[in-house]
């Protein structure tokens, strides 16, 4: 089968041969996916243009329906995106759920806060500002949604939470969709799309989808539109340095690789709730997906007094890991997502094991009801830092599967030191009963951070986990995490708005002020 991809209101296949969509367990070959011979320029210019158009000319209460409409299409069809997730993508039950529904939730949260907004078209951002001594010249701040393109480039690990994350706010704000998958995991973002669109509830060019590689993106990209990319950092700098991102100032958001930490509390030790809570979501965190999630935790750092017990109670819950085909009801952990990132993985766990002892994880092991050789396994990997001040790659490398290394500290500084060198994380979380301590913490881990879950054992059962995104909070971390800022409720908006301030007769601004909605919600 070739993807189409959905462009310029019509379904159209590329004509070669394209890229190879697989099953990671089995090898087979799934579908191809490819965009060439189809002209990238026109069909962004046609989602700009007639999808721009109609979206504009509705209010953001309208547009609110619009992202209701997709979540019940999607809803309807949930049952087909698990075995699509499930053979492109070597999910678990459980795994493709925090995509799938992770994506509809999404969607359905961000309906309810833009039919808040209601009738307007516009997003008033702060108070009235009096510029002179005359109270009747003043000013106001407002945010009027841009006129270009919102170009989501995403990763593979989430084919569903990374398209509709973003499609929900650029749709919301009035700004086209045009979806750019990964590749390698395109068939459950291309069948949702083409749900979406057999709805018929979206207008024309509201909502664009390529399948394939369409590396020429960037190259039609103008300074009205807005690009939204998530994947690797390497990736991200060829888009942020290309000549016309650069020359045309087109709006860019990045969320790349992270370290993200989680750190044990000195108060805690191996009887307290909150040493329990933190070994259970560490192993949570390195087997879900198979440790392919952005914010999964890849240092745990531990008091040094603490080492091995929090080496011992991660082993034991590791050791009940059934690693294997998800097929089989009785396996918790699949496979990374094909060959090359098995190989990706394996080669940054040589790079961390010249730096640290391994506490568990076997190269060799047996994968439940899968042939080795052709799928795509990692062992779940426990690894404990020799040296966590002398070390490099614990600090920098990122295996982006089933990988974690734990880290002793001697000191609060000396923890916040060490957390602070992953050079900018998109999420840390802090284990503690010491409220103390967790106050330090957020002073000290803020700048480097774009979200902090602090657990104590009264919300154990209700924190909503380390790696989870919620649409309420934001998504993106500093420097290293590519210095992005994604949802957040509506600060999610203002990445597709113009801010402007407006200069005038103080009773014309309240006028306008009136139409518009509250950015603060
Ligand atoms: P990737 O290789 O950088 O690819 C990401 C996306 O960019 C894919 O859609 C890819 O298309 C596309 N792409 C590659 N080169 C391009 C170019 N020159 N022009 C336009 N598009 C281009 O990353 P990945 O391997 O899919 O993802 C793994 C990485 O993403 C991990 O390091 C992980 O940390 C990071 N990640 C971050 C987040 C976050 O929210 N911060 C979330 C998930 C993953 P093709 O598939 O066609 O090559």
């Amino acid at each position: 089968m070739k993807l189409p991809s959905y462009v310029s209101g019509t379904w159209i296949e590329g004509t070669d041969e394209g890229t190879a969509l697989m099953d990671p367990v089995t090898g087979e070959e799934l579908a191809r996916a490819s965009t060439a011979g189809i002209d990238i320029g026109a069909a962004m210019a046609y989602g700009r243009e007639t999808g721009g158009h109609a979206l504009r000319a509705m209010t953001y209460g309208e547009r609110a329906q619009l992202i209701s409409a997709i979540a019940e299409t999607l809803s309807a069809n949930r049952e087909a995106y698990g075995e699509i997730a499930l053979a492109n993508s070597g999910n678990t039950k459980m795994d493709a759920a925090i995509d799938i529904d992770g994506g509809i939730g999404t969607l359905q949260y961000f309906a309810r806060l833009g039919k808040k907004l209601g009738d307007a078209r516009t997003l008033l951002d702060g108070r009235f500002e009096r510029l002179s001594r005359e109270e009747s010249f003043q000013a106001i701040h407002l945010a009027v949604p841009i006129r270009g393109l919102a170009v989501h480039v995403n990763a593979f690990n989430f084919p569903s939470w990374g398209l509709w994350e973003k499609a929900a706010v650029a749709l919301l704000a009035g700004v086209p969709v045009f979806a750019k998958p990964a590749t390698k995991t395109a068939l459950l973002s291309q069948r949702m799309v083409m749900d979406v669109i057999n709805s018929s509830k979206l207008p024309d060019g509201a909502l664009s989808i390529v399948c394939g590689a369409a590396r020429e993106i960037s190259d039609h990209l103008t300074g009205a539109d807005a690009i939204s990319f998530t994947g690797s950092a390497d990736t991200a700098n060829a888009l942020r340095t290309h000549r016309n991102v650069a020359a045309s100032s087109v709006r860019m958001n990045v969320e790349a690789d992270s370290l993200n930490t989680s750190l044990l509390g000195p108060d805690t030790g191996p009887g307290s709730p909150e040493f329990s809570l933190f070994v259970r979501e560490v192993a949570k965190e390195m087997t879900q997906k198979a440790g392919q999630k952005c914010t999964a935790i890849r240092r745990a750092l531990v008091p040094a007094a603490l080492i091995d017990e929090a080496a011992e109670a991660l082993s034991a819950i590791l050791s009940n890991t059934v690693t294997g085909n998800p097929r089989n009801e009785d396996v918790t952990m699949g496979p990374l997502v094909d060959k090359a990132q098995q190989s990706e993985v394996l080669q940054a766990l040589d790079q961390l094991k010249a730096e640290t002892n391994i506490v568990t994880g076997n190269s060799a092991f047996t994968p439940m009801d899968a042939d080795a050789d052709k799928a795509c396994f990692v062992a779940p990997t426990l690894l404990q830092c020799k040296d966590p001040k002398g070390a490099e790659a614990v600090h920098s490398v990122e295996a982006f599967g089933p990988v974690c290394t734990l880290i002793p500290y001697v000191s609060t500084e000396d923890a916040f030191t060490l957390a602070a060198q992953s050079g900018g994380s998109l999420a840390a979380s802090v284990f503690t009963g010491d409220e103390d301590f967790a106050n330090d913490a957020i002073l000290a881990l803020g700048a480097d951070h774009g979200r902090i879950l602090v657990v104590d054992e009264s919300v154990g059962q209700d924190q909503t986990g380390h790696g989870i995104v919620m649409p309420q909070c934001i998504h993106g971390g500093p420097g290293r995490a590519g210095g992005g800022e994604e949802l957040g409720g509506l600060r999610s908006l203002a990445f597709y708005h113009q801010r402007l301030a407006v200069q005038g007769r103080v009773d014309w601004l309240r006028g306008i002020a009136e139409k518009a909605a509250e950015l603060g919600g």
